[in-house]
């Protein structure tokens, strides 16, 4: 709860049209893309990197809790006021700074829609590869805060490979810059790499130096149709084993493919039990022969049809279908839990058949999707929260899906982070000490816990 002399101050630091009381105004700040609610006290939209620090001393001498906010597309509740506390939006921190094109570096507010970036850099022929399946719906600060990845990871690697710098505004509210505007620099411990992934815990990033690099000159985009996701997923395997690389390289499965048939714009037929969409980029010589072998691959390896776009609006369209399958698959249930768990490549055949079983095993729906080309796979279990005897199994669920990951020496989260979500199965993953060493550097930033509690620790720090 923050008391009412605290938000009168909050009223008169940031002028009364910055900050938001009203119950009606503030459930919107309350929920993401996990759908779950929770209501905050007040939401706040400071203008600058003072306004933030203003508020974090505020906090720490009033006591509440406070909570940064991107675009409110996570998928792990990082983003949600599970304490009530201050929202912060950084719904202000919209502009570009710079985009530099001698020194491949461009210069962003936290609030900076990712695609509007991409398309900015793109105007230049510059090309800032992290793209998340949200890229028109997330902002850079969130991006940064998840180390998010997406569907050019397979090739271009994370969000936390392009940034160089930042400036954070620590939760005590000094205002801190760490690393460097130039092309590389070691000064000291490596505090922007802590801060990448650091899911709003550590820090709020008002500002970013990111590194670009020049856009390829030609992409070409191609769907393979299998009958199963174990003749797909072998042929991810067949490529790597290859040599080849490409662009983006992503998964449907047949629940998948039925939530989005109609976007496709290609017909698939009804005994195509997964799908692969593929892209490569580099010069036009390069994309004809890496398309020409890729469907040499495909075929060999039982795919039951090959298609290439011929045509740009072709390739978005079917990139669009892609990017909406998260959504889409509310057709088939009213309620998911969305998992992103990363098993090794040559593994996901193994994994697939015991998605099959698992599935069956509590007769429940679950759609398989996402970056192949990482292993990274979004399981999606499917069911209806009104439905007891569904939504009593979730959990058990959970836990088998990501006891069998960790067996396969994998890792229970990809790119979308602990945040709220995942906070209870931590130690499945990590040890105690190795979690206590996590604690301390949370409590070194942040001595009275104000800024994102109950978020990552499945204890309170
Ligand atoms: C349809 C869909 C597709 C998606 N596809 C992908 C994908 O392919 N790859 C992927 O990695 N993710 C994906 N996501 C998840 C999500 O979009 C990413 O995690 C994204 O990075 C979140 O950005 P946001 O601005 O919406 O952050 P929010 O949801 O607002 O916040 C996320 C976390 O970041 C913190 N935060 C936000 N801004 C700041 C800041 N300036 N300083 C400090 N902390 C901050 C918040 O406190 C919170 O912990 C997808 C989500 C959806 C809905």
């Amino acid at each position: 709860m923050i008391p009412d002399r605290a938000l009168r101050k909050l009223k008169d630091l940031l002028g009364p049209e910055n900050v938001l009381t009203r119950r009606d105004d503030l459930a919107p700040f309350g929920t993401d893309a996990t759908k779950l609610s929770y209501m905050p006290d007040a939401v706040a939209f400071p203008g600058n990197a003072q306004d933030i620090s203003r508020i974090l001393v505020l906090a720490n001498q009033e006591d509440f809790p406070v909570i940064p906010r991107g675009a409110g597309s996570g998928k792990s509740g990082g983003a949600l006021p599970v304490r009530g506390g201050l929202v912060i939006t950084m719904d202000r921190f919209n502009r570009i700074l710079l985009i530099d094109p001698e020194n491949l570096i461009a210069k962003v507010e936290t609030g900076v829609i990712t695609s509007v970036l991409q398309e900015e850099v793109e105007k230049l022929d510059l090309f800032y590869p992290p793209d998340p399946a949200s890229t028109k719906i997330s902002s850079i600060g969130g991006n940064i805060a998840e180390n998010a990845g997406g569907l050019r990871a397979v090739k271009y690697g994370v969000t936390r490979d392009y940034v160089l710098g930042m400036t954070a505004v620590l939760p005590t509210g000094e205002v801190i810059k760490t690393g460097v505007e130039t092309a590389k620099g070691v000064v000291g411990y490596d505090l922007t790499r802590l801060l990448v992934g650091s899911e709003g815990t550590l820090a709020v990033i008002t500002d970013v130096t990111l590194r670009l690099i020049p856009k390829p000159p030609s992409t070409k985009t191609m769907m393979a149709l299998f009958p199963t996701v174990s003749a797909a997923v072998e042929t991810v395997s067949g490529m790597t084993r290859r040599k080849i690389v490409p662009t983006a390289l992503e998964l449907l499965d047949r629940l998948c493919i039925d939530s989005v048939r109609e976007e496709l714009g290609m017909s698939v037929p009804p005994e195509c039990g997964a799908l692969l969409l593929i892209e490569v980029d580099g010069e036009k010589t390069i994309t004809k022969r890496d398309g020409k072998r890729i469907r040499d691959i495909c075929l060999e390896s039982g795919a039951l049809g090959f298609v290439a776009a011929s045509r740009k609006r072709d390739a978005d369209k079917l990139w669009e279908a892609r990017r909406n399958v998260s959504p889409s698959v509310y057709k088939l249930r009213p309620d998911k839990v969305s998992e992103d768990i990363v098993v090794p490549r040559t593994r996901m055949a193994e994994f697939s058949s015991f998605l099959d079983a698992l599935g069956r095993k509590y007769e429940l729906p679950i759609a398989a999707y996402g970056h192949a080309g990482d292993g990274n796979i979004h399981v999606n279990v499917l069911f209806d929260k009104k439905a007891p005897e569904e939504a009593d199994k979730v959990e058990r669920v959970v836990r088998e899906l990501f006891r069998k990951v960790l067996e396969m020496k994998g890792t229970i989260s990809g790119e979308h982070g602990i945040g709220l979500t995942k906070a209870a199965y931590l130690d499945m993953e990590l040890s105690r000490p190795a979690i206590e060493v996590m604690a301390r550097i949370k409590l070194a930033f942040d001595p009275k816990g104000i800024l994102n509690p109950g978020k990552i620790f499945p204890y309170k720090v």
